[in-house]
């Protein structure tokens, strides 16, 4: 097989990995046009300072001794089989980079012959990079569950940001869809990680020159809707996971449903898309908002309200809370208020130290006012014609957006006839339109200790 029918496999096998962002763009190159954006195994990262590098996405091998029923690499399957020396990895990566064609290199497998032998693989890939080529730019690598200590430290010392996917949010889920992977081979790797960054950030601190150990972090990816854990189950783990592992990210990937098996969703199924979607806007609230996991979804209510945006259908499940003097609130306050963000919560607090604040300042602001207006004051006074219940405000909250990602079935109940209906509805109760399991299956498992996070 030579190298280019490697690379075409050893892509297409790697592209169910989402621990990176990918355009998802599928063009392919014009007559008389330059360029293409075929999926040929390149997706988008962000460096630190926010600027956007392309990366390779490939594995090393989608030879693979486990059996994860999800999988399209999974023992069992038949499917063209196929690895790279590590040589041609490396070669194929520098010949890439100087074309210009990539920035970096986002680098798994599954699992050669063992957890030890294909991080070996892998690390003289990257060895090579980085010695033979001298090679500065971006790698993202993922570590195998349950390879050995000192060559998840090596392999930390070679790689920018390193990865291990939970990809089950239950040890049940594992159990039963991935049971060659035990949570403590996944979580050891982890925890020396964590420990392994903090060392070498007070060591930094003395030796300006000491070697750096994953200086962009490590993250994790989960499954969505592979198996009937709720939004409740993962946003706890994900926040456990942060506090415990001080995780850059967890990224969630909604289940494509590639696999026929009676355990998992059927193949006719379509993704979870708008699931997914809220999960990281809920994410993105507990990162930067200040929210926990307890305020956006609990053992009541374990699943989000897909039809409206997790701060939104916070602030009106609290509407007693508001509405907020902007020209009082604390900077915290502030960010509660669907329309606020960050940036714009900033500039209230700089601007409001210059004069009182009044509508058509907090436009000038950047505050999205169709939607904050619901829930601020300025100078005392609401907005004129707003009238704060919670139909009027949910009407007004619900963007085009929102109900055009809705799916079918779900969009029916969202008749603006019948918005009290629909609050309860899709208050968190699953809707079976979704796919959501009866609520009183998830709240069985509320309260327990998953990966030895309380959830
Ligand atoms: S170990 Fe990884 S590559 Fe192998 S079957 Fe499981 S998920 Fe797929």
């Amino acid at each position: 097989m030579d190298i280019l029918e490697k690379l075409a496999i050893l892509t297409d096998a790697a592209k169910y990995d989402v621990a990176c962002t990918s355009s998802g763009v599928d063009r392919s190159g014009q007559p008389g046009k330059i360029g293409s954006a075929v999926a040929a195994g390149i997706c988008h990262s962000f460096a630190a300072d926010g600027r956007c590098i392309s990366l390779l996405k490939v594995l090393m091998s989608n030879q693979c001794i486990y059996d994860c029923k999800y999988c399209v690499n999974r023992v069992s399957r038949d499917t063209p089989r196929t690895a790279f020396t590590p040589h041609e990895l490396a070669d194929l990566t520098i010949s890439f980079y100087r074309r210009n064609y990539i920035e970096g290199l986002f680098l798994s497998s599954g699992v050669m012959k063992s957890p030890d032998y294909t991080t070996e693989h892998m690390i003289q890939a990257i060895e090579i990079l980085r010695t033979e080529y001298r090679f500065n730019g971006y790698i993202h690598v993922k570590a195998i569950p349950g390879t050995d200590n000192a060559l998840v430290r090596r392999m930390g010392l070679l790689a920018d940001r390193m990865s291990i996917n939970i990809e089950l949010p239950s040890e049940s889920g594992l159990l039963q869809l991935a049971p060659q992977k035990k949570p403590e081979a996944i979580l050891r790797p982890m925890a020396l990680i964590r420990s392994g960054i903090e060392e070498n950030t007070s060591d930094l601190t003395v030796y300006r020159h000491a070697p750096k150990f994953v200086p962009a972090g490590q993250s994790t990816q989960l499954i969505i809707g592979a198996t009937p854990d709720s939004d409740h189950r993962i946003l706890s783990l994900s926040e456990g996971l942060y506090d415990k592992y001080k995780l850059k990210r967890v990224f969630f990937s909604a289940y494509n449903p590639v696999v026929e098996d009676p355990l998992l969703p059927s193949v006719f199924s379509a993704p979870p898309l708008l699931r997914e979607h809220r999960l990281y806007q809920a994410d993105w609230l507990m990162r930067f908002y200040g929210f926990s996991a307890g305020e956006i979804v609990d053992a009541k209510n374990p699943n989000m309200n897909l039809a409206i945006d997790p701060k939104a259908n916070w602030a009106i499940r609290h509407l007693d809370q508001f509405p907020v003097e902007i020209n009082r609130a604390a900077y915290e306050k502030l960010l509660r208020v669907p329309g606020i963000g960050v940036l714009s919560a900033r500039k209230i607090i700089q601007a409001r130290r210059a004069g009182s604040l009044n509508f058509e300042g907090l436009r000038k602001l950047g505050v999205v006012l169709k939607r904050a207006k619901f829930f601020v004051t300025c100078q005392g006074k609401v907005s004129e014609g707003v009238v704060i219940d919670p139909d009027t405000v949910l009407r007004g909250l619900l963007s085009k957006n929102d109900l055009q990602m809705l799916p079918a079935a779900a969009g029916e109940q969202l008749a603006f006839t019948d918005v009290p209906d629909m609050v309860r509805v899709m208050g968190g109760v699953p809707v079976s339109a979704f796919g959501y399991l009866p609520e009183e299956r998830v709240i069985q498992n509320a309260g327990k200790y998953e990966f030895g996070i309380h959830i």
